[in-house]
């Protein structure tokens, strides 16, 4: 039997015949089929429908980015349950970074040759507004070719509040300092129930699209996320990516669409089963196939581990997003990844996945072409 006919028949037994014939048609699929995706077995099957999915956008590239993440803090006034980040001011662990030290860390990527500095934290019970924008003006000034990607929406709102200005006005001033792109982060899972069980206190889910809503209009980009696996539904999985396709639908400013594998430790939320590799793939293959409007979905290896991060390269995803240089988040919540990758690691991975690596940059647009 040849790859054709076992695919069909994989098709019949599977019952997605007609989602793989939408695929090939590019019809959009609904939510009844990316649950029916979800649900079933053949993994395999998955696979090759997701990467149909993906040649028809992307071909046979793959993406990687030099980039560095920056956190200024992990002090935070909320407490979210799955949250192994956050500290208070009476922890022994909690740290706070200076404008100079900001600074000397910016230094280092340019020095390593970054196109981009990811810069979140907590919520800073005592910084001021200025802060901020300082931050981002010094390092714009430092390096005006290096892009800052900065803050997640649950930060703007909190800088709104500081500033004393609505979100347009809070995110016009950012902006005008040196703030290229918003973070993806913080879009947990957007279920209402759910999200009182994981982030009680967190921005909602109509607050955080909003964010991003108004951010695009100014013709501006960001990235968005899906946190799962932890005690969410596949229906909230799939409730999810409908929010996310029904604002990218009407803005089209989502460069890239990023699901992070919850990580269990030293938090307070109780999870029997947190995401295996098989989950990671399904997840990233669905959202795929469903993301029929956002072009680019990464395999975040920091959460996957790069050895699956690149299998998921025939799951869907295209991108591997960066060198990243110091992590907190994940790693404070158990991550086994390295801290970071050098270029050579993430082209060598993308090469044994059978793809062409091609750097990127925030807003996932090559910078070399490495295949040339
Ligand atoms: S997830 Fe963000 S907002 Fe929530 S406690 Fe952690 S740092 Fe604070």
């Amino acid at each position: 039997m040849n790859e054709s006919n076992r695919m069909d028949r994989a098709l019949e037994e599977t019952g997605l015949t007609d989602i793989h014939e939408k695929i090939v048609g590019k019809i959009r699929i609904d939510e009844t089929d990316a649950q029916r995706l979800f649900e079933t077995h053949d993994l395999n099957l998955l696979g090759y429908l997701a990467n149909l999915a993906n040649r028809q956008k992307n071909g046979d590239t793959a993406l990687y980015l030099l980039n560095r993440y920056v956190n200024y803090s992990n002090y935070c006034i909320l407490s979210c349950q799955f949250c192994s980040f956050a500290r208070k001011k009476r922890d022994n662990d909690g740290f706070q970074l200076s404008l100079e030290e900001i600074l000397k860390r910016g230094k280092l990527a340019l020095e390593a040759g970054a196109t981009e500095l990811h810069i979140v934290g907590g919520l800073h019970p005592s910084l001021p507004f200025d802060y901020y924008v300082d931050m981002l003006a010094g390092l714009k000034a430092q390096a005006p070719n290096v892009t800052l990607k900065c803050f997640t929406a649950i930060e703007i709102l909190h800088l709104g509040w500081l500033a004393r200005k609505p979100v347009p006005e809070t995110l016009a001033r950012l902006k005008q300092a040196g703030l290229d792109s918003l973070t993806g982060g913080g879009a947990e899972i957007f279920a209402p129930e759910i999200r009182r069980e994981i982030a009680r206190g967190k921005e909602s889910a109509e607050e955080y699209l909003e964010v991003h809503r108004i951010w695009h209009e100014m013709g501006s980009g960001s990235t968005c996320t899906m946190l799962y696996g932890h005690i969410e539904s596949l229906a909230d999985r799939v409730d999810h990516l409908r929010r996310l396709r029904k604002l990218q639908d009407r803005t089209r400013g989502f460069t890239g669409f990023i699901p992070l594998a919850y990580q269990p430790e030293s938090n307070r939320l109780s999870v029997k089963h947190p995401p295996t590799g098989a989950d990671s793939l399904r997840t990233i293959a669905v959202s795929r196939i469903y993301l029929d409007n956002l072009d680019h979905i990464t395999a975040y290896w920091i959460g996957l581990g790069l050895d699956l991060a690149q299998i998921a390269l025939r799951y869907g995803a295209d991108d591997l997003q960066g060198t990243i240089e110091e992590e907190h988040i994940f790693h404070m919540a158990g991550a086994a990844s390295p801290a970071k990758q050098t270029r050579q690691s993430l082209t060598a991975a993308i090469r044994e996945a059978g793809k062409i690596p091609v750097q990127r940059d925030t807003f996932y647009q090559p910078i070399t072409d490495e295949a040339a």
